[in-house]
Formats: structure tokens, C-alpha cells, sequence
């Protein structure tokens, strides 16, 4: 996270509406996402009159916390003790406390921990409610200049680039933009990826969002792939953007028309061979989808 911020104002006029503590319950804080002054006056009211707040990394938290001179008892809640947690948590609902849930940057859930946390509270009858503020793929949508009607957002693509083009590829058909997050090092071979199945698309690699560094790299799937291709892996955090395609389910069409076309020829295999060979899609899945076509099932 960047600089800490200065005083915030205690009081800003005499409309503005006194400080909410939160309620009983489950409370879901947003965060900022680098900038430290991104974070709400109720997300500040939350994390001083919480009973126990959940945090990703309970170090983050303390930063946050430090910076506005907040403090409070602080849990670690993640994906490696959530199984443990939860009973505890759930006891502290029905105990009347004031539970709030952060991650280490954002809005909680968004690839990050708390769906488990969420659907077991409800699930229990306790409140659940949210307290907007920072989302990566929220503030890079915004300023990405791509259509911002409809939008999927897709979280981290798989790292090996088999299973990611056929992610890829069933995201061809969606009609909007698509939303994802990356890491530097996997950038360059991503945005190949991207290349290749979605075809040439605008986009937008987000970098940095709300701080110092912060970049809106704008261009086609095939500029932004060779200029990262060329260079070492951008540093920092990265929200990658792409707009919506013309054709968009032409990729899927395309495969079932070769499969389709091959299978009388080559067989089930082979044509799934000849395909995988063309367009570096899993053999395993296009056999599969070989299959199904060849049975009538799709
Ligand atoms: N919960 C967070 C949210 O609401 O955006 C996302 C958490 S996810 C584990 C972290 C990923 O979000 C990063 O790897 C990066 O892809 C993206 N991200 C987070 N902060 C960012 C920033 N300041 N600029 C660009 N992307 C960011």
C-alpha cells in the first residue's frame, strides 16, 4: 500500500451523517486497493466499532488500522483456517457480535476469501450485509474506455496455457467485456493466449490502479501481447481488460465446424488430434467435445 494518509476530518459539516457503528452481524469492508485515503468514513466506523474483524492478513490489516489509528481485535480469516474458523464465527453471531470481514485489498470474495464464510452465515439466519468502496476490476472498468453496459468479470485465468485457452474459449461467446487479473510474470503469454482465441480485440492492461505507478495501457489483444511480449514481466498489479468481440462466438463455432467436418475423415482422435495440433486447445477436451458432437449431443 502507498503513503498514509493525514488526518481524515472529524467532521465535515453539519449534514453529514453521524458515525455508524456496525451492526450485529456480518459485515463485509471494502478496502482500498493501494491508495490508502480510498476507504469510505463507514468502512472506518466499521473497523473501530467491530467486536472482531476477520482479516485476510492480519499484518495488512494492522497497516490499514495503524494508518487511521484504529485498533480492534483482529482474527486471521483465509482459505488455509476457514474450515476452523467458521464454528467460531458463527458462535460470535449468535453471541450478538459485530463481525467484520476484510482482504488484504478490495472487496472481499472478489478472488479472495469469505463465499464459504457468506453462505454459511445466511445459511445460519445471521445478518449479512456489505459496505461498498474499492474493486479492482470496478476501478479499471471505469477508466478503461471499453464498453462498460455488460461486463464478466472471469478472475485469474488458469496459469497453463492448455486449460487457459479453453477457458478462453468459452468466454469467446460472452457479450461484453471481459475482466480479468493477472500477475506480471504471466502477462506476456497471457495476452498471447488471449490473442490467439479471442482474436484481435481492444483492450487495456490496468496497472497499478490508485497508485504512484498507475498506467492504462490501451491497445489491440495483438499490440498489447507483442509489446509484453518484448519486454520483462511489468511489475506490479495488473487488471486486464477486453472489450467485447464482433463475432463473439465464432471461435466455438469454428472448432465444432473443423471437428464436425474432420470426424467422417480421421475419427473421433484424429480429428480431435488435428484440431488440439491447430489451435493449441486440450486434446483431452476437444476429444470430449468430439464425442458429444459425433453422439448428437450438442
Ligand atoms: N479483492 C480484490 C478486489 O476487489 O479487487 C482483488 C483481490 S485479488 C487476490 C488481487 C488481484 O487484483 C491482483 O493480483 C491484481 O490482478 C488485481 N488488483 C488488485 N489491486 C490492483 C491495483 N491496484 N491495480 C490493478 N490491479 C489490481
Amino acid at each position: 500500500m502507498s503513503e498514509p494518509p493525514s488526518d481524515i476530518p472529524a467532521k465535515t459539516s453539519r449534514r453529514a451523517p453521524a458515525p455508524q457503528p456496525p451492526e450485529p452481524g456480518l459485515n463485509i469492508v471494502s478496502t482500498p486497493i493501494g491508495n490508502l485515503r480510498d476507504i469510505t468514513l463507514r468502512a472506518l466506523d466499521a473497523l473501530a466499532g467491530a467486536d472482531r474483524i476477520l482479516a485476510e492478513d492480519t499484518r495488512v490489516a494492522w497497516k490499514l488500522m495503524d494508518a487511521y489509528g484504529i485498533s480492534a481485535k483482529v482474527q486471521p480469516y483465509h482459505d488455509h483456517n476457514g474450515a476452523k474458523m467458521r464454528p467460531e464465527i458463527l458462535q460470535a453471531l449468535a453471541d450478538g457480535e459485530r463481525v467484520v470481514l476484510i482482504s488484504d485489498a478490495g472487496t472481499p470474495l472478489i478472488s479472495d476469501p469469505g463465499y464459504k464464510l457468506v453462505r454459511e452465515v445466511i445459511s445460519a439466519g445471521y445478518a449479512v450485509r456489505s459496505l461498498p468502496g474499492p474493486s479492482a476490476l470496478l476501478a479499471g472498468l471505469a477508466a478503461s474506455g471499453l464498453p462498460s453496459d455488460a461486463f464478466f468479470f472471469a478472475g485469474f485465468l488458469p496459469p497453463r496455457t492448455g486449460s487457459r485457452k479453453n477457458r478462453l474459449q468459452e468466454l469467446a461467446v460472452i457479450p461484453g467485456t471481459l475482466i480479468f487479473y493477472e500477475s506480471g510474470p504471466r502477462l506476456a503469454a497471457c495476452l498471447a493466449d488471449i490473442a490467439f482465441v479471442l482474436g484481435d480485440r481492444d483492450a487495456v492492461v490496468a496497472r497499478e490502479l490508485t497508485k504512484k505507478f498507475e498506467e492504462y495501457r490501451r491497445g489491440t489483444t495483438s499490440e498489447l501481447a507483442a509489446y509484453y511480449a518484448g519486454g520483462g514481466a511489468p511489475r506490479g498489479e495488473i487488471t486486464l481488460l477486453i472489450g467485447p468481440g464482433d463475432a463473439g462466438g465464432n471461435v466455438q463455432m469454428d472448432v465444432d465446424a473443423e471437428l464436425t467436418a474432420l470426424i467422417p475423415g480421421l475419427g473421433v482422435k484424429g480429428a480431435a488430434a488435428k484440431v488440439a495440433q491447430a489451435t493449441g486447445l486440450s486434446k483431452r477436451d476437444l476429444y470430449a467435445r468430439a464425442q458429444a458432437l459425433k453422439e448428437g449431443g450438442v
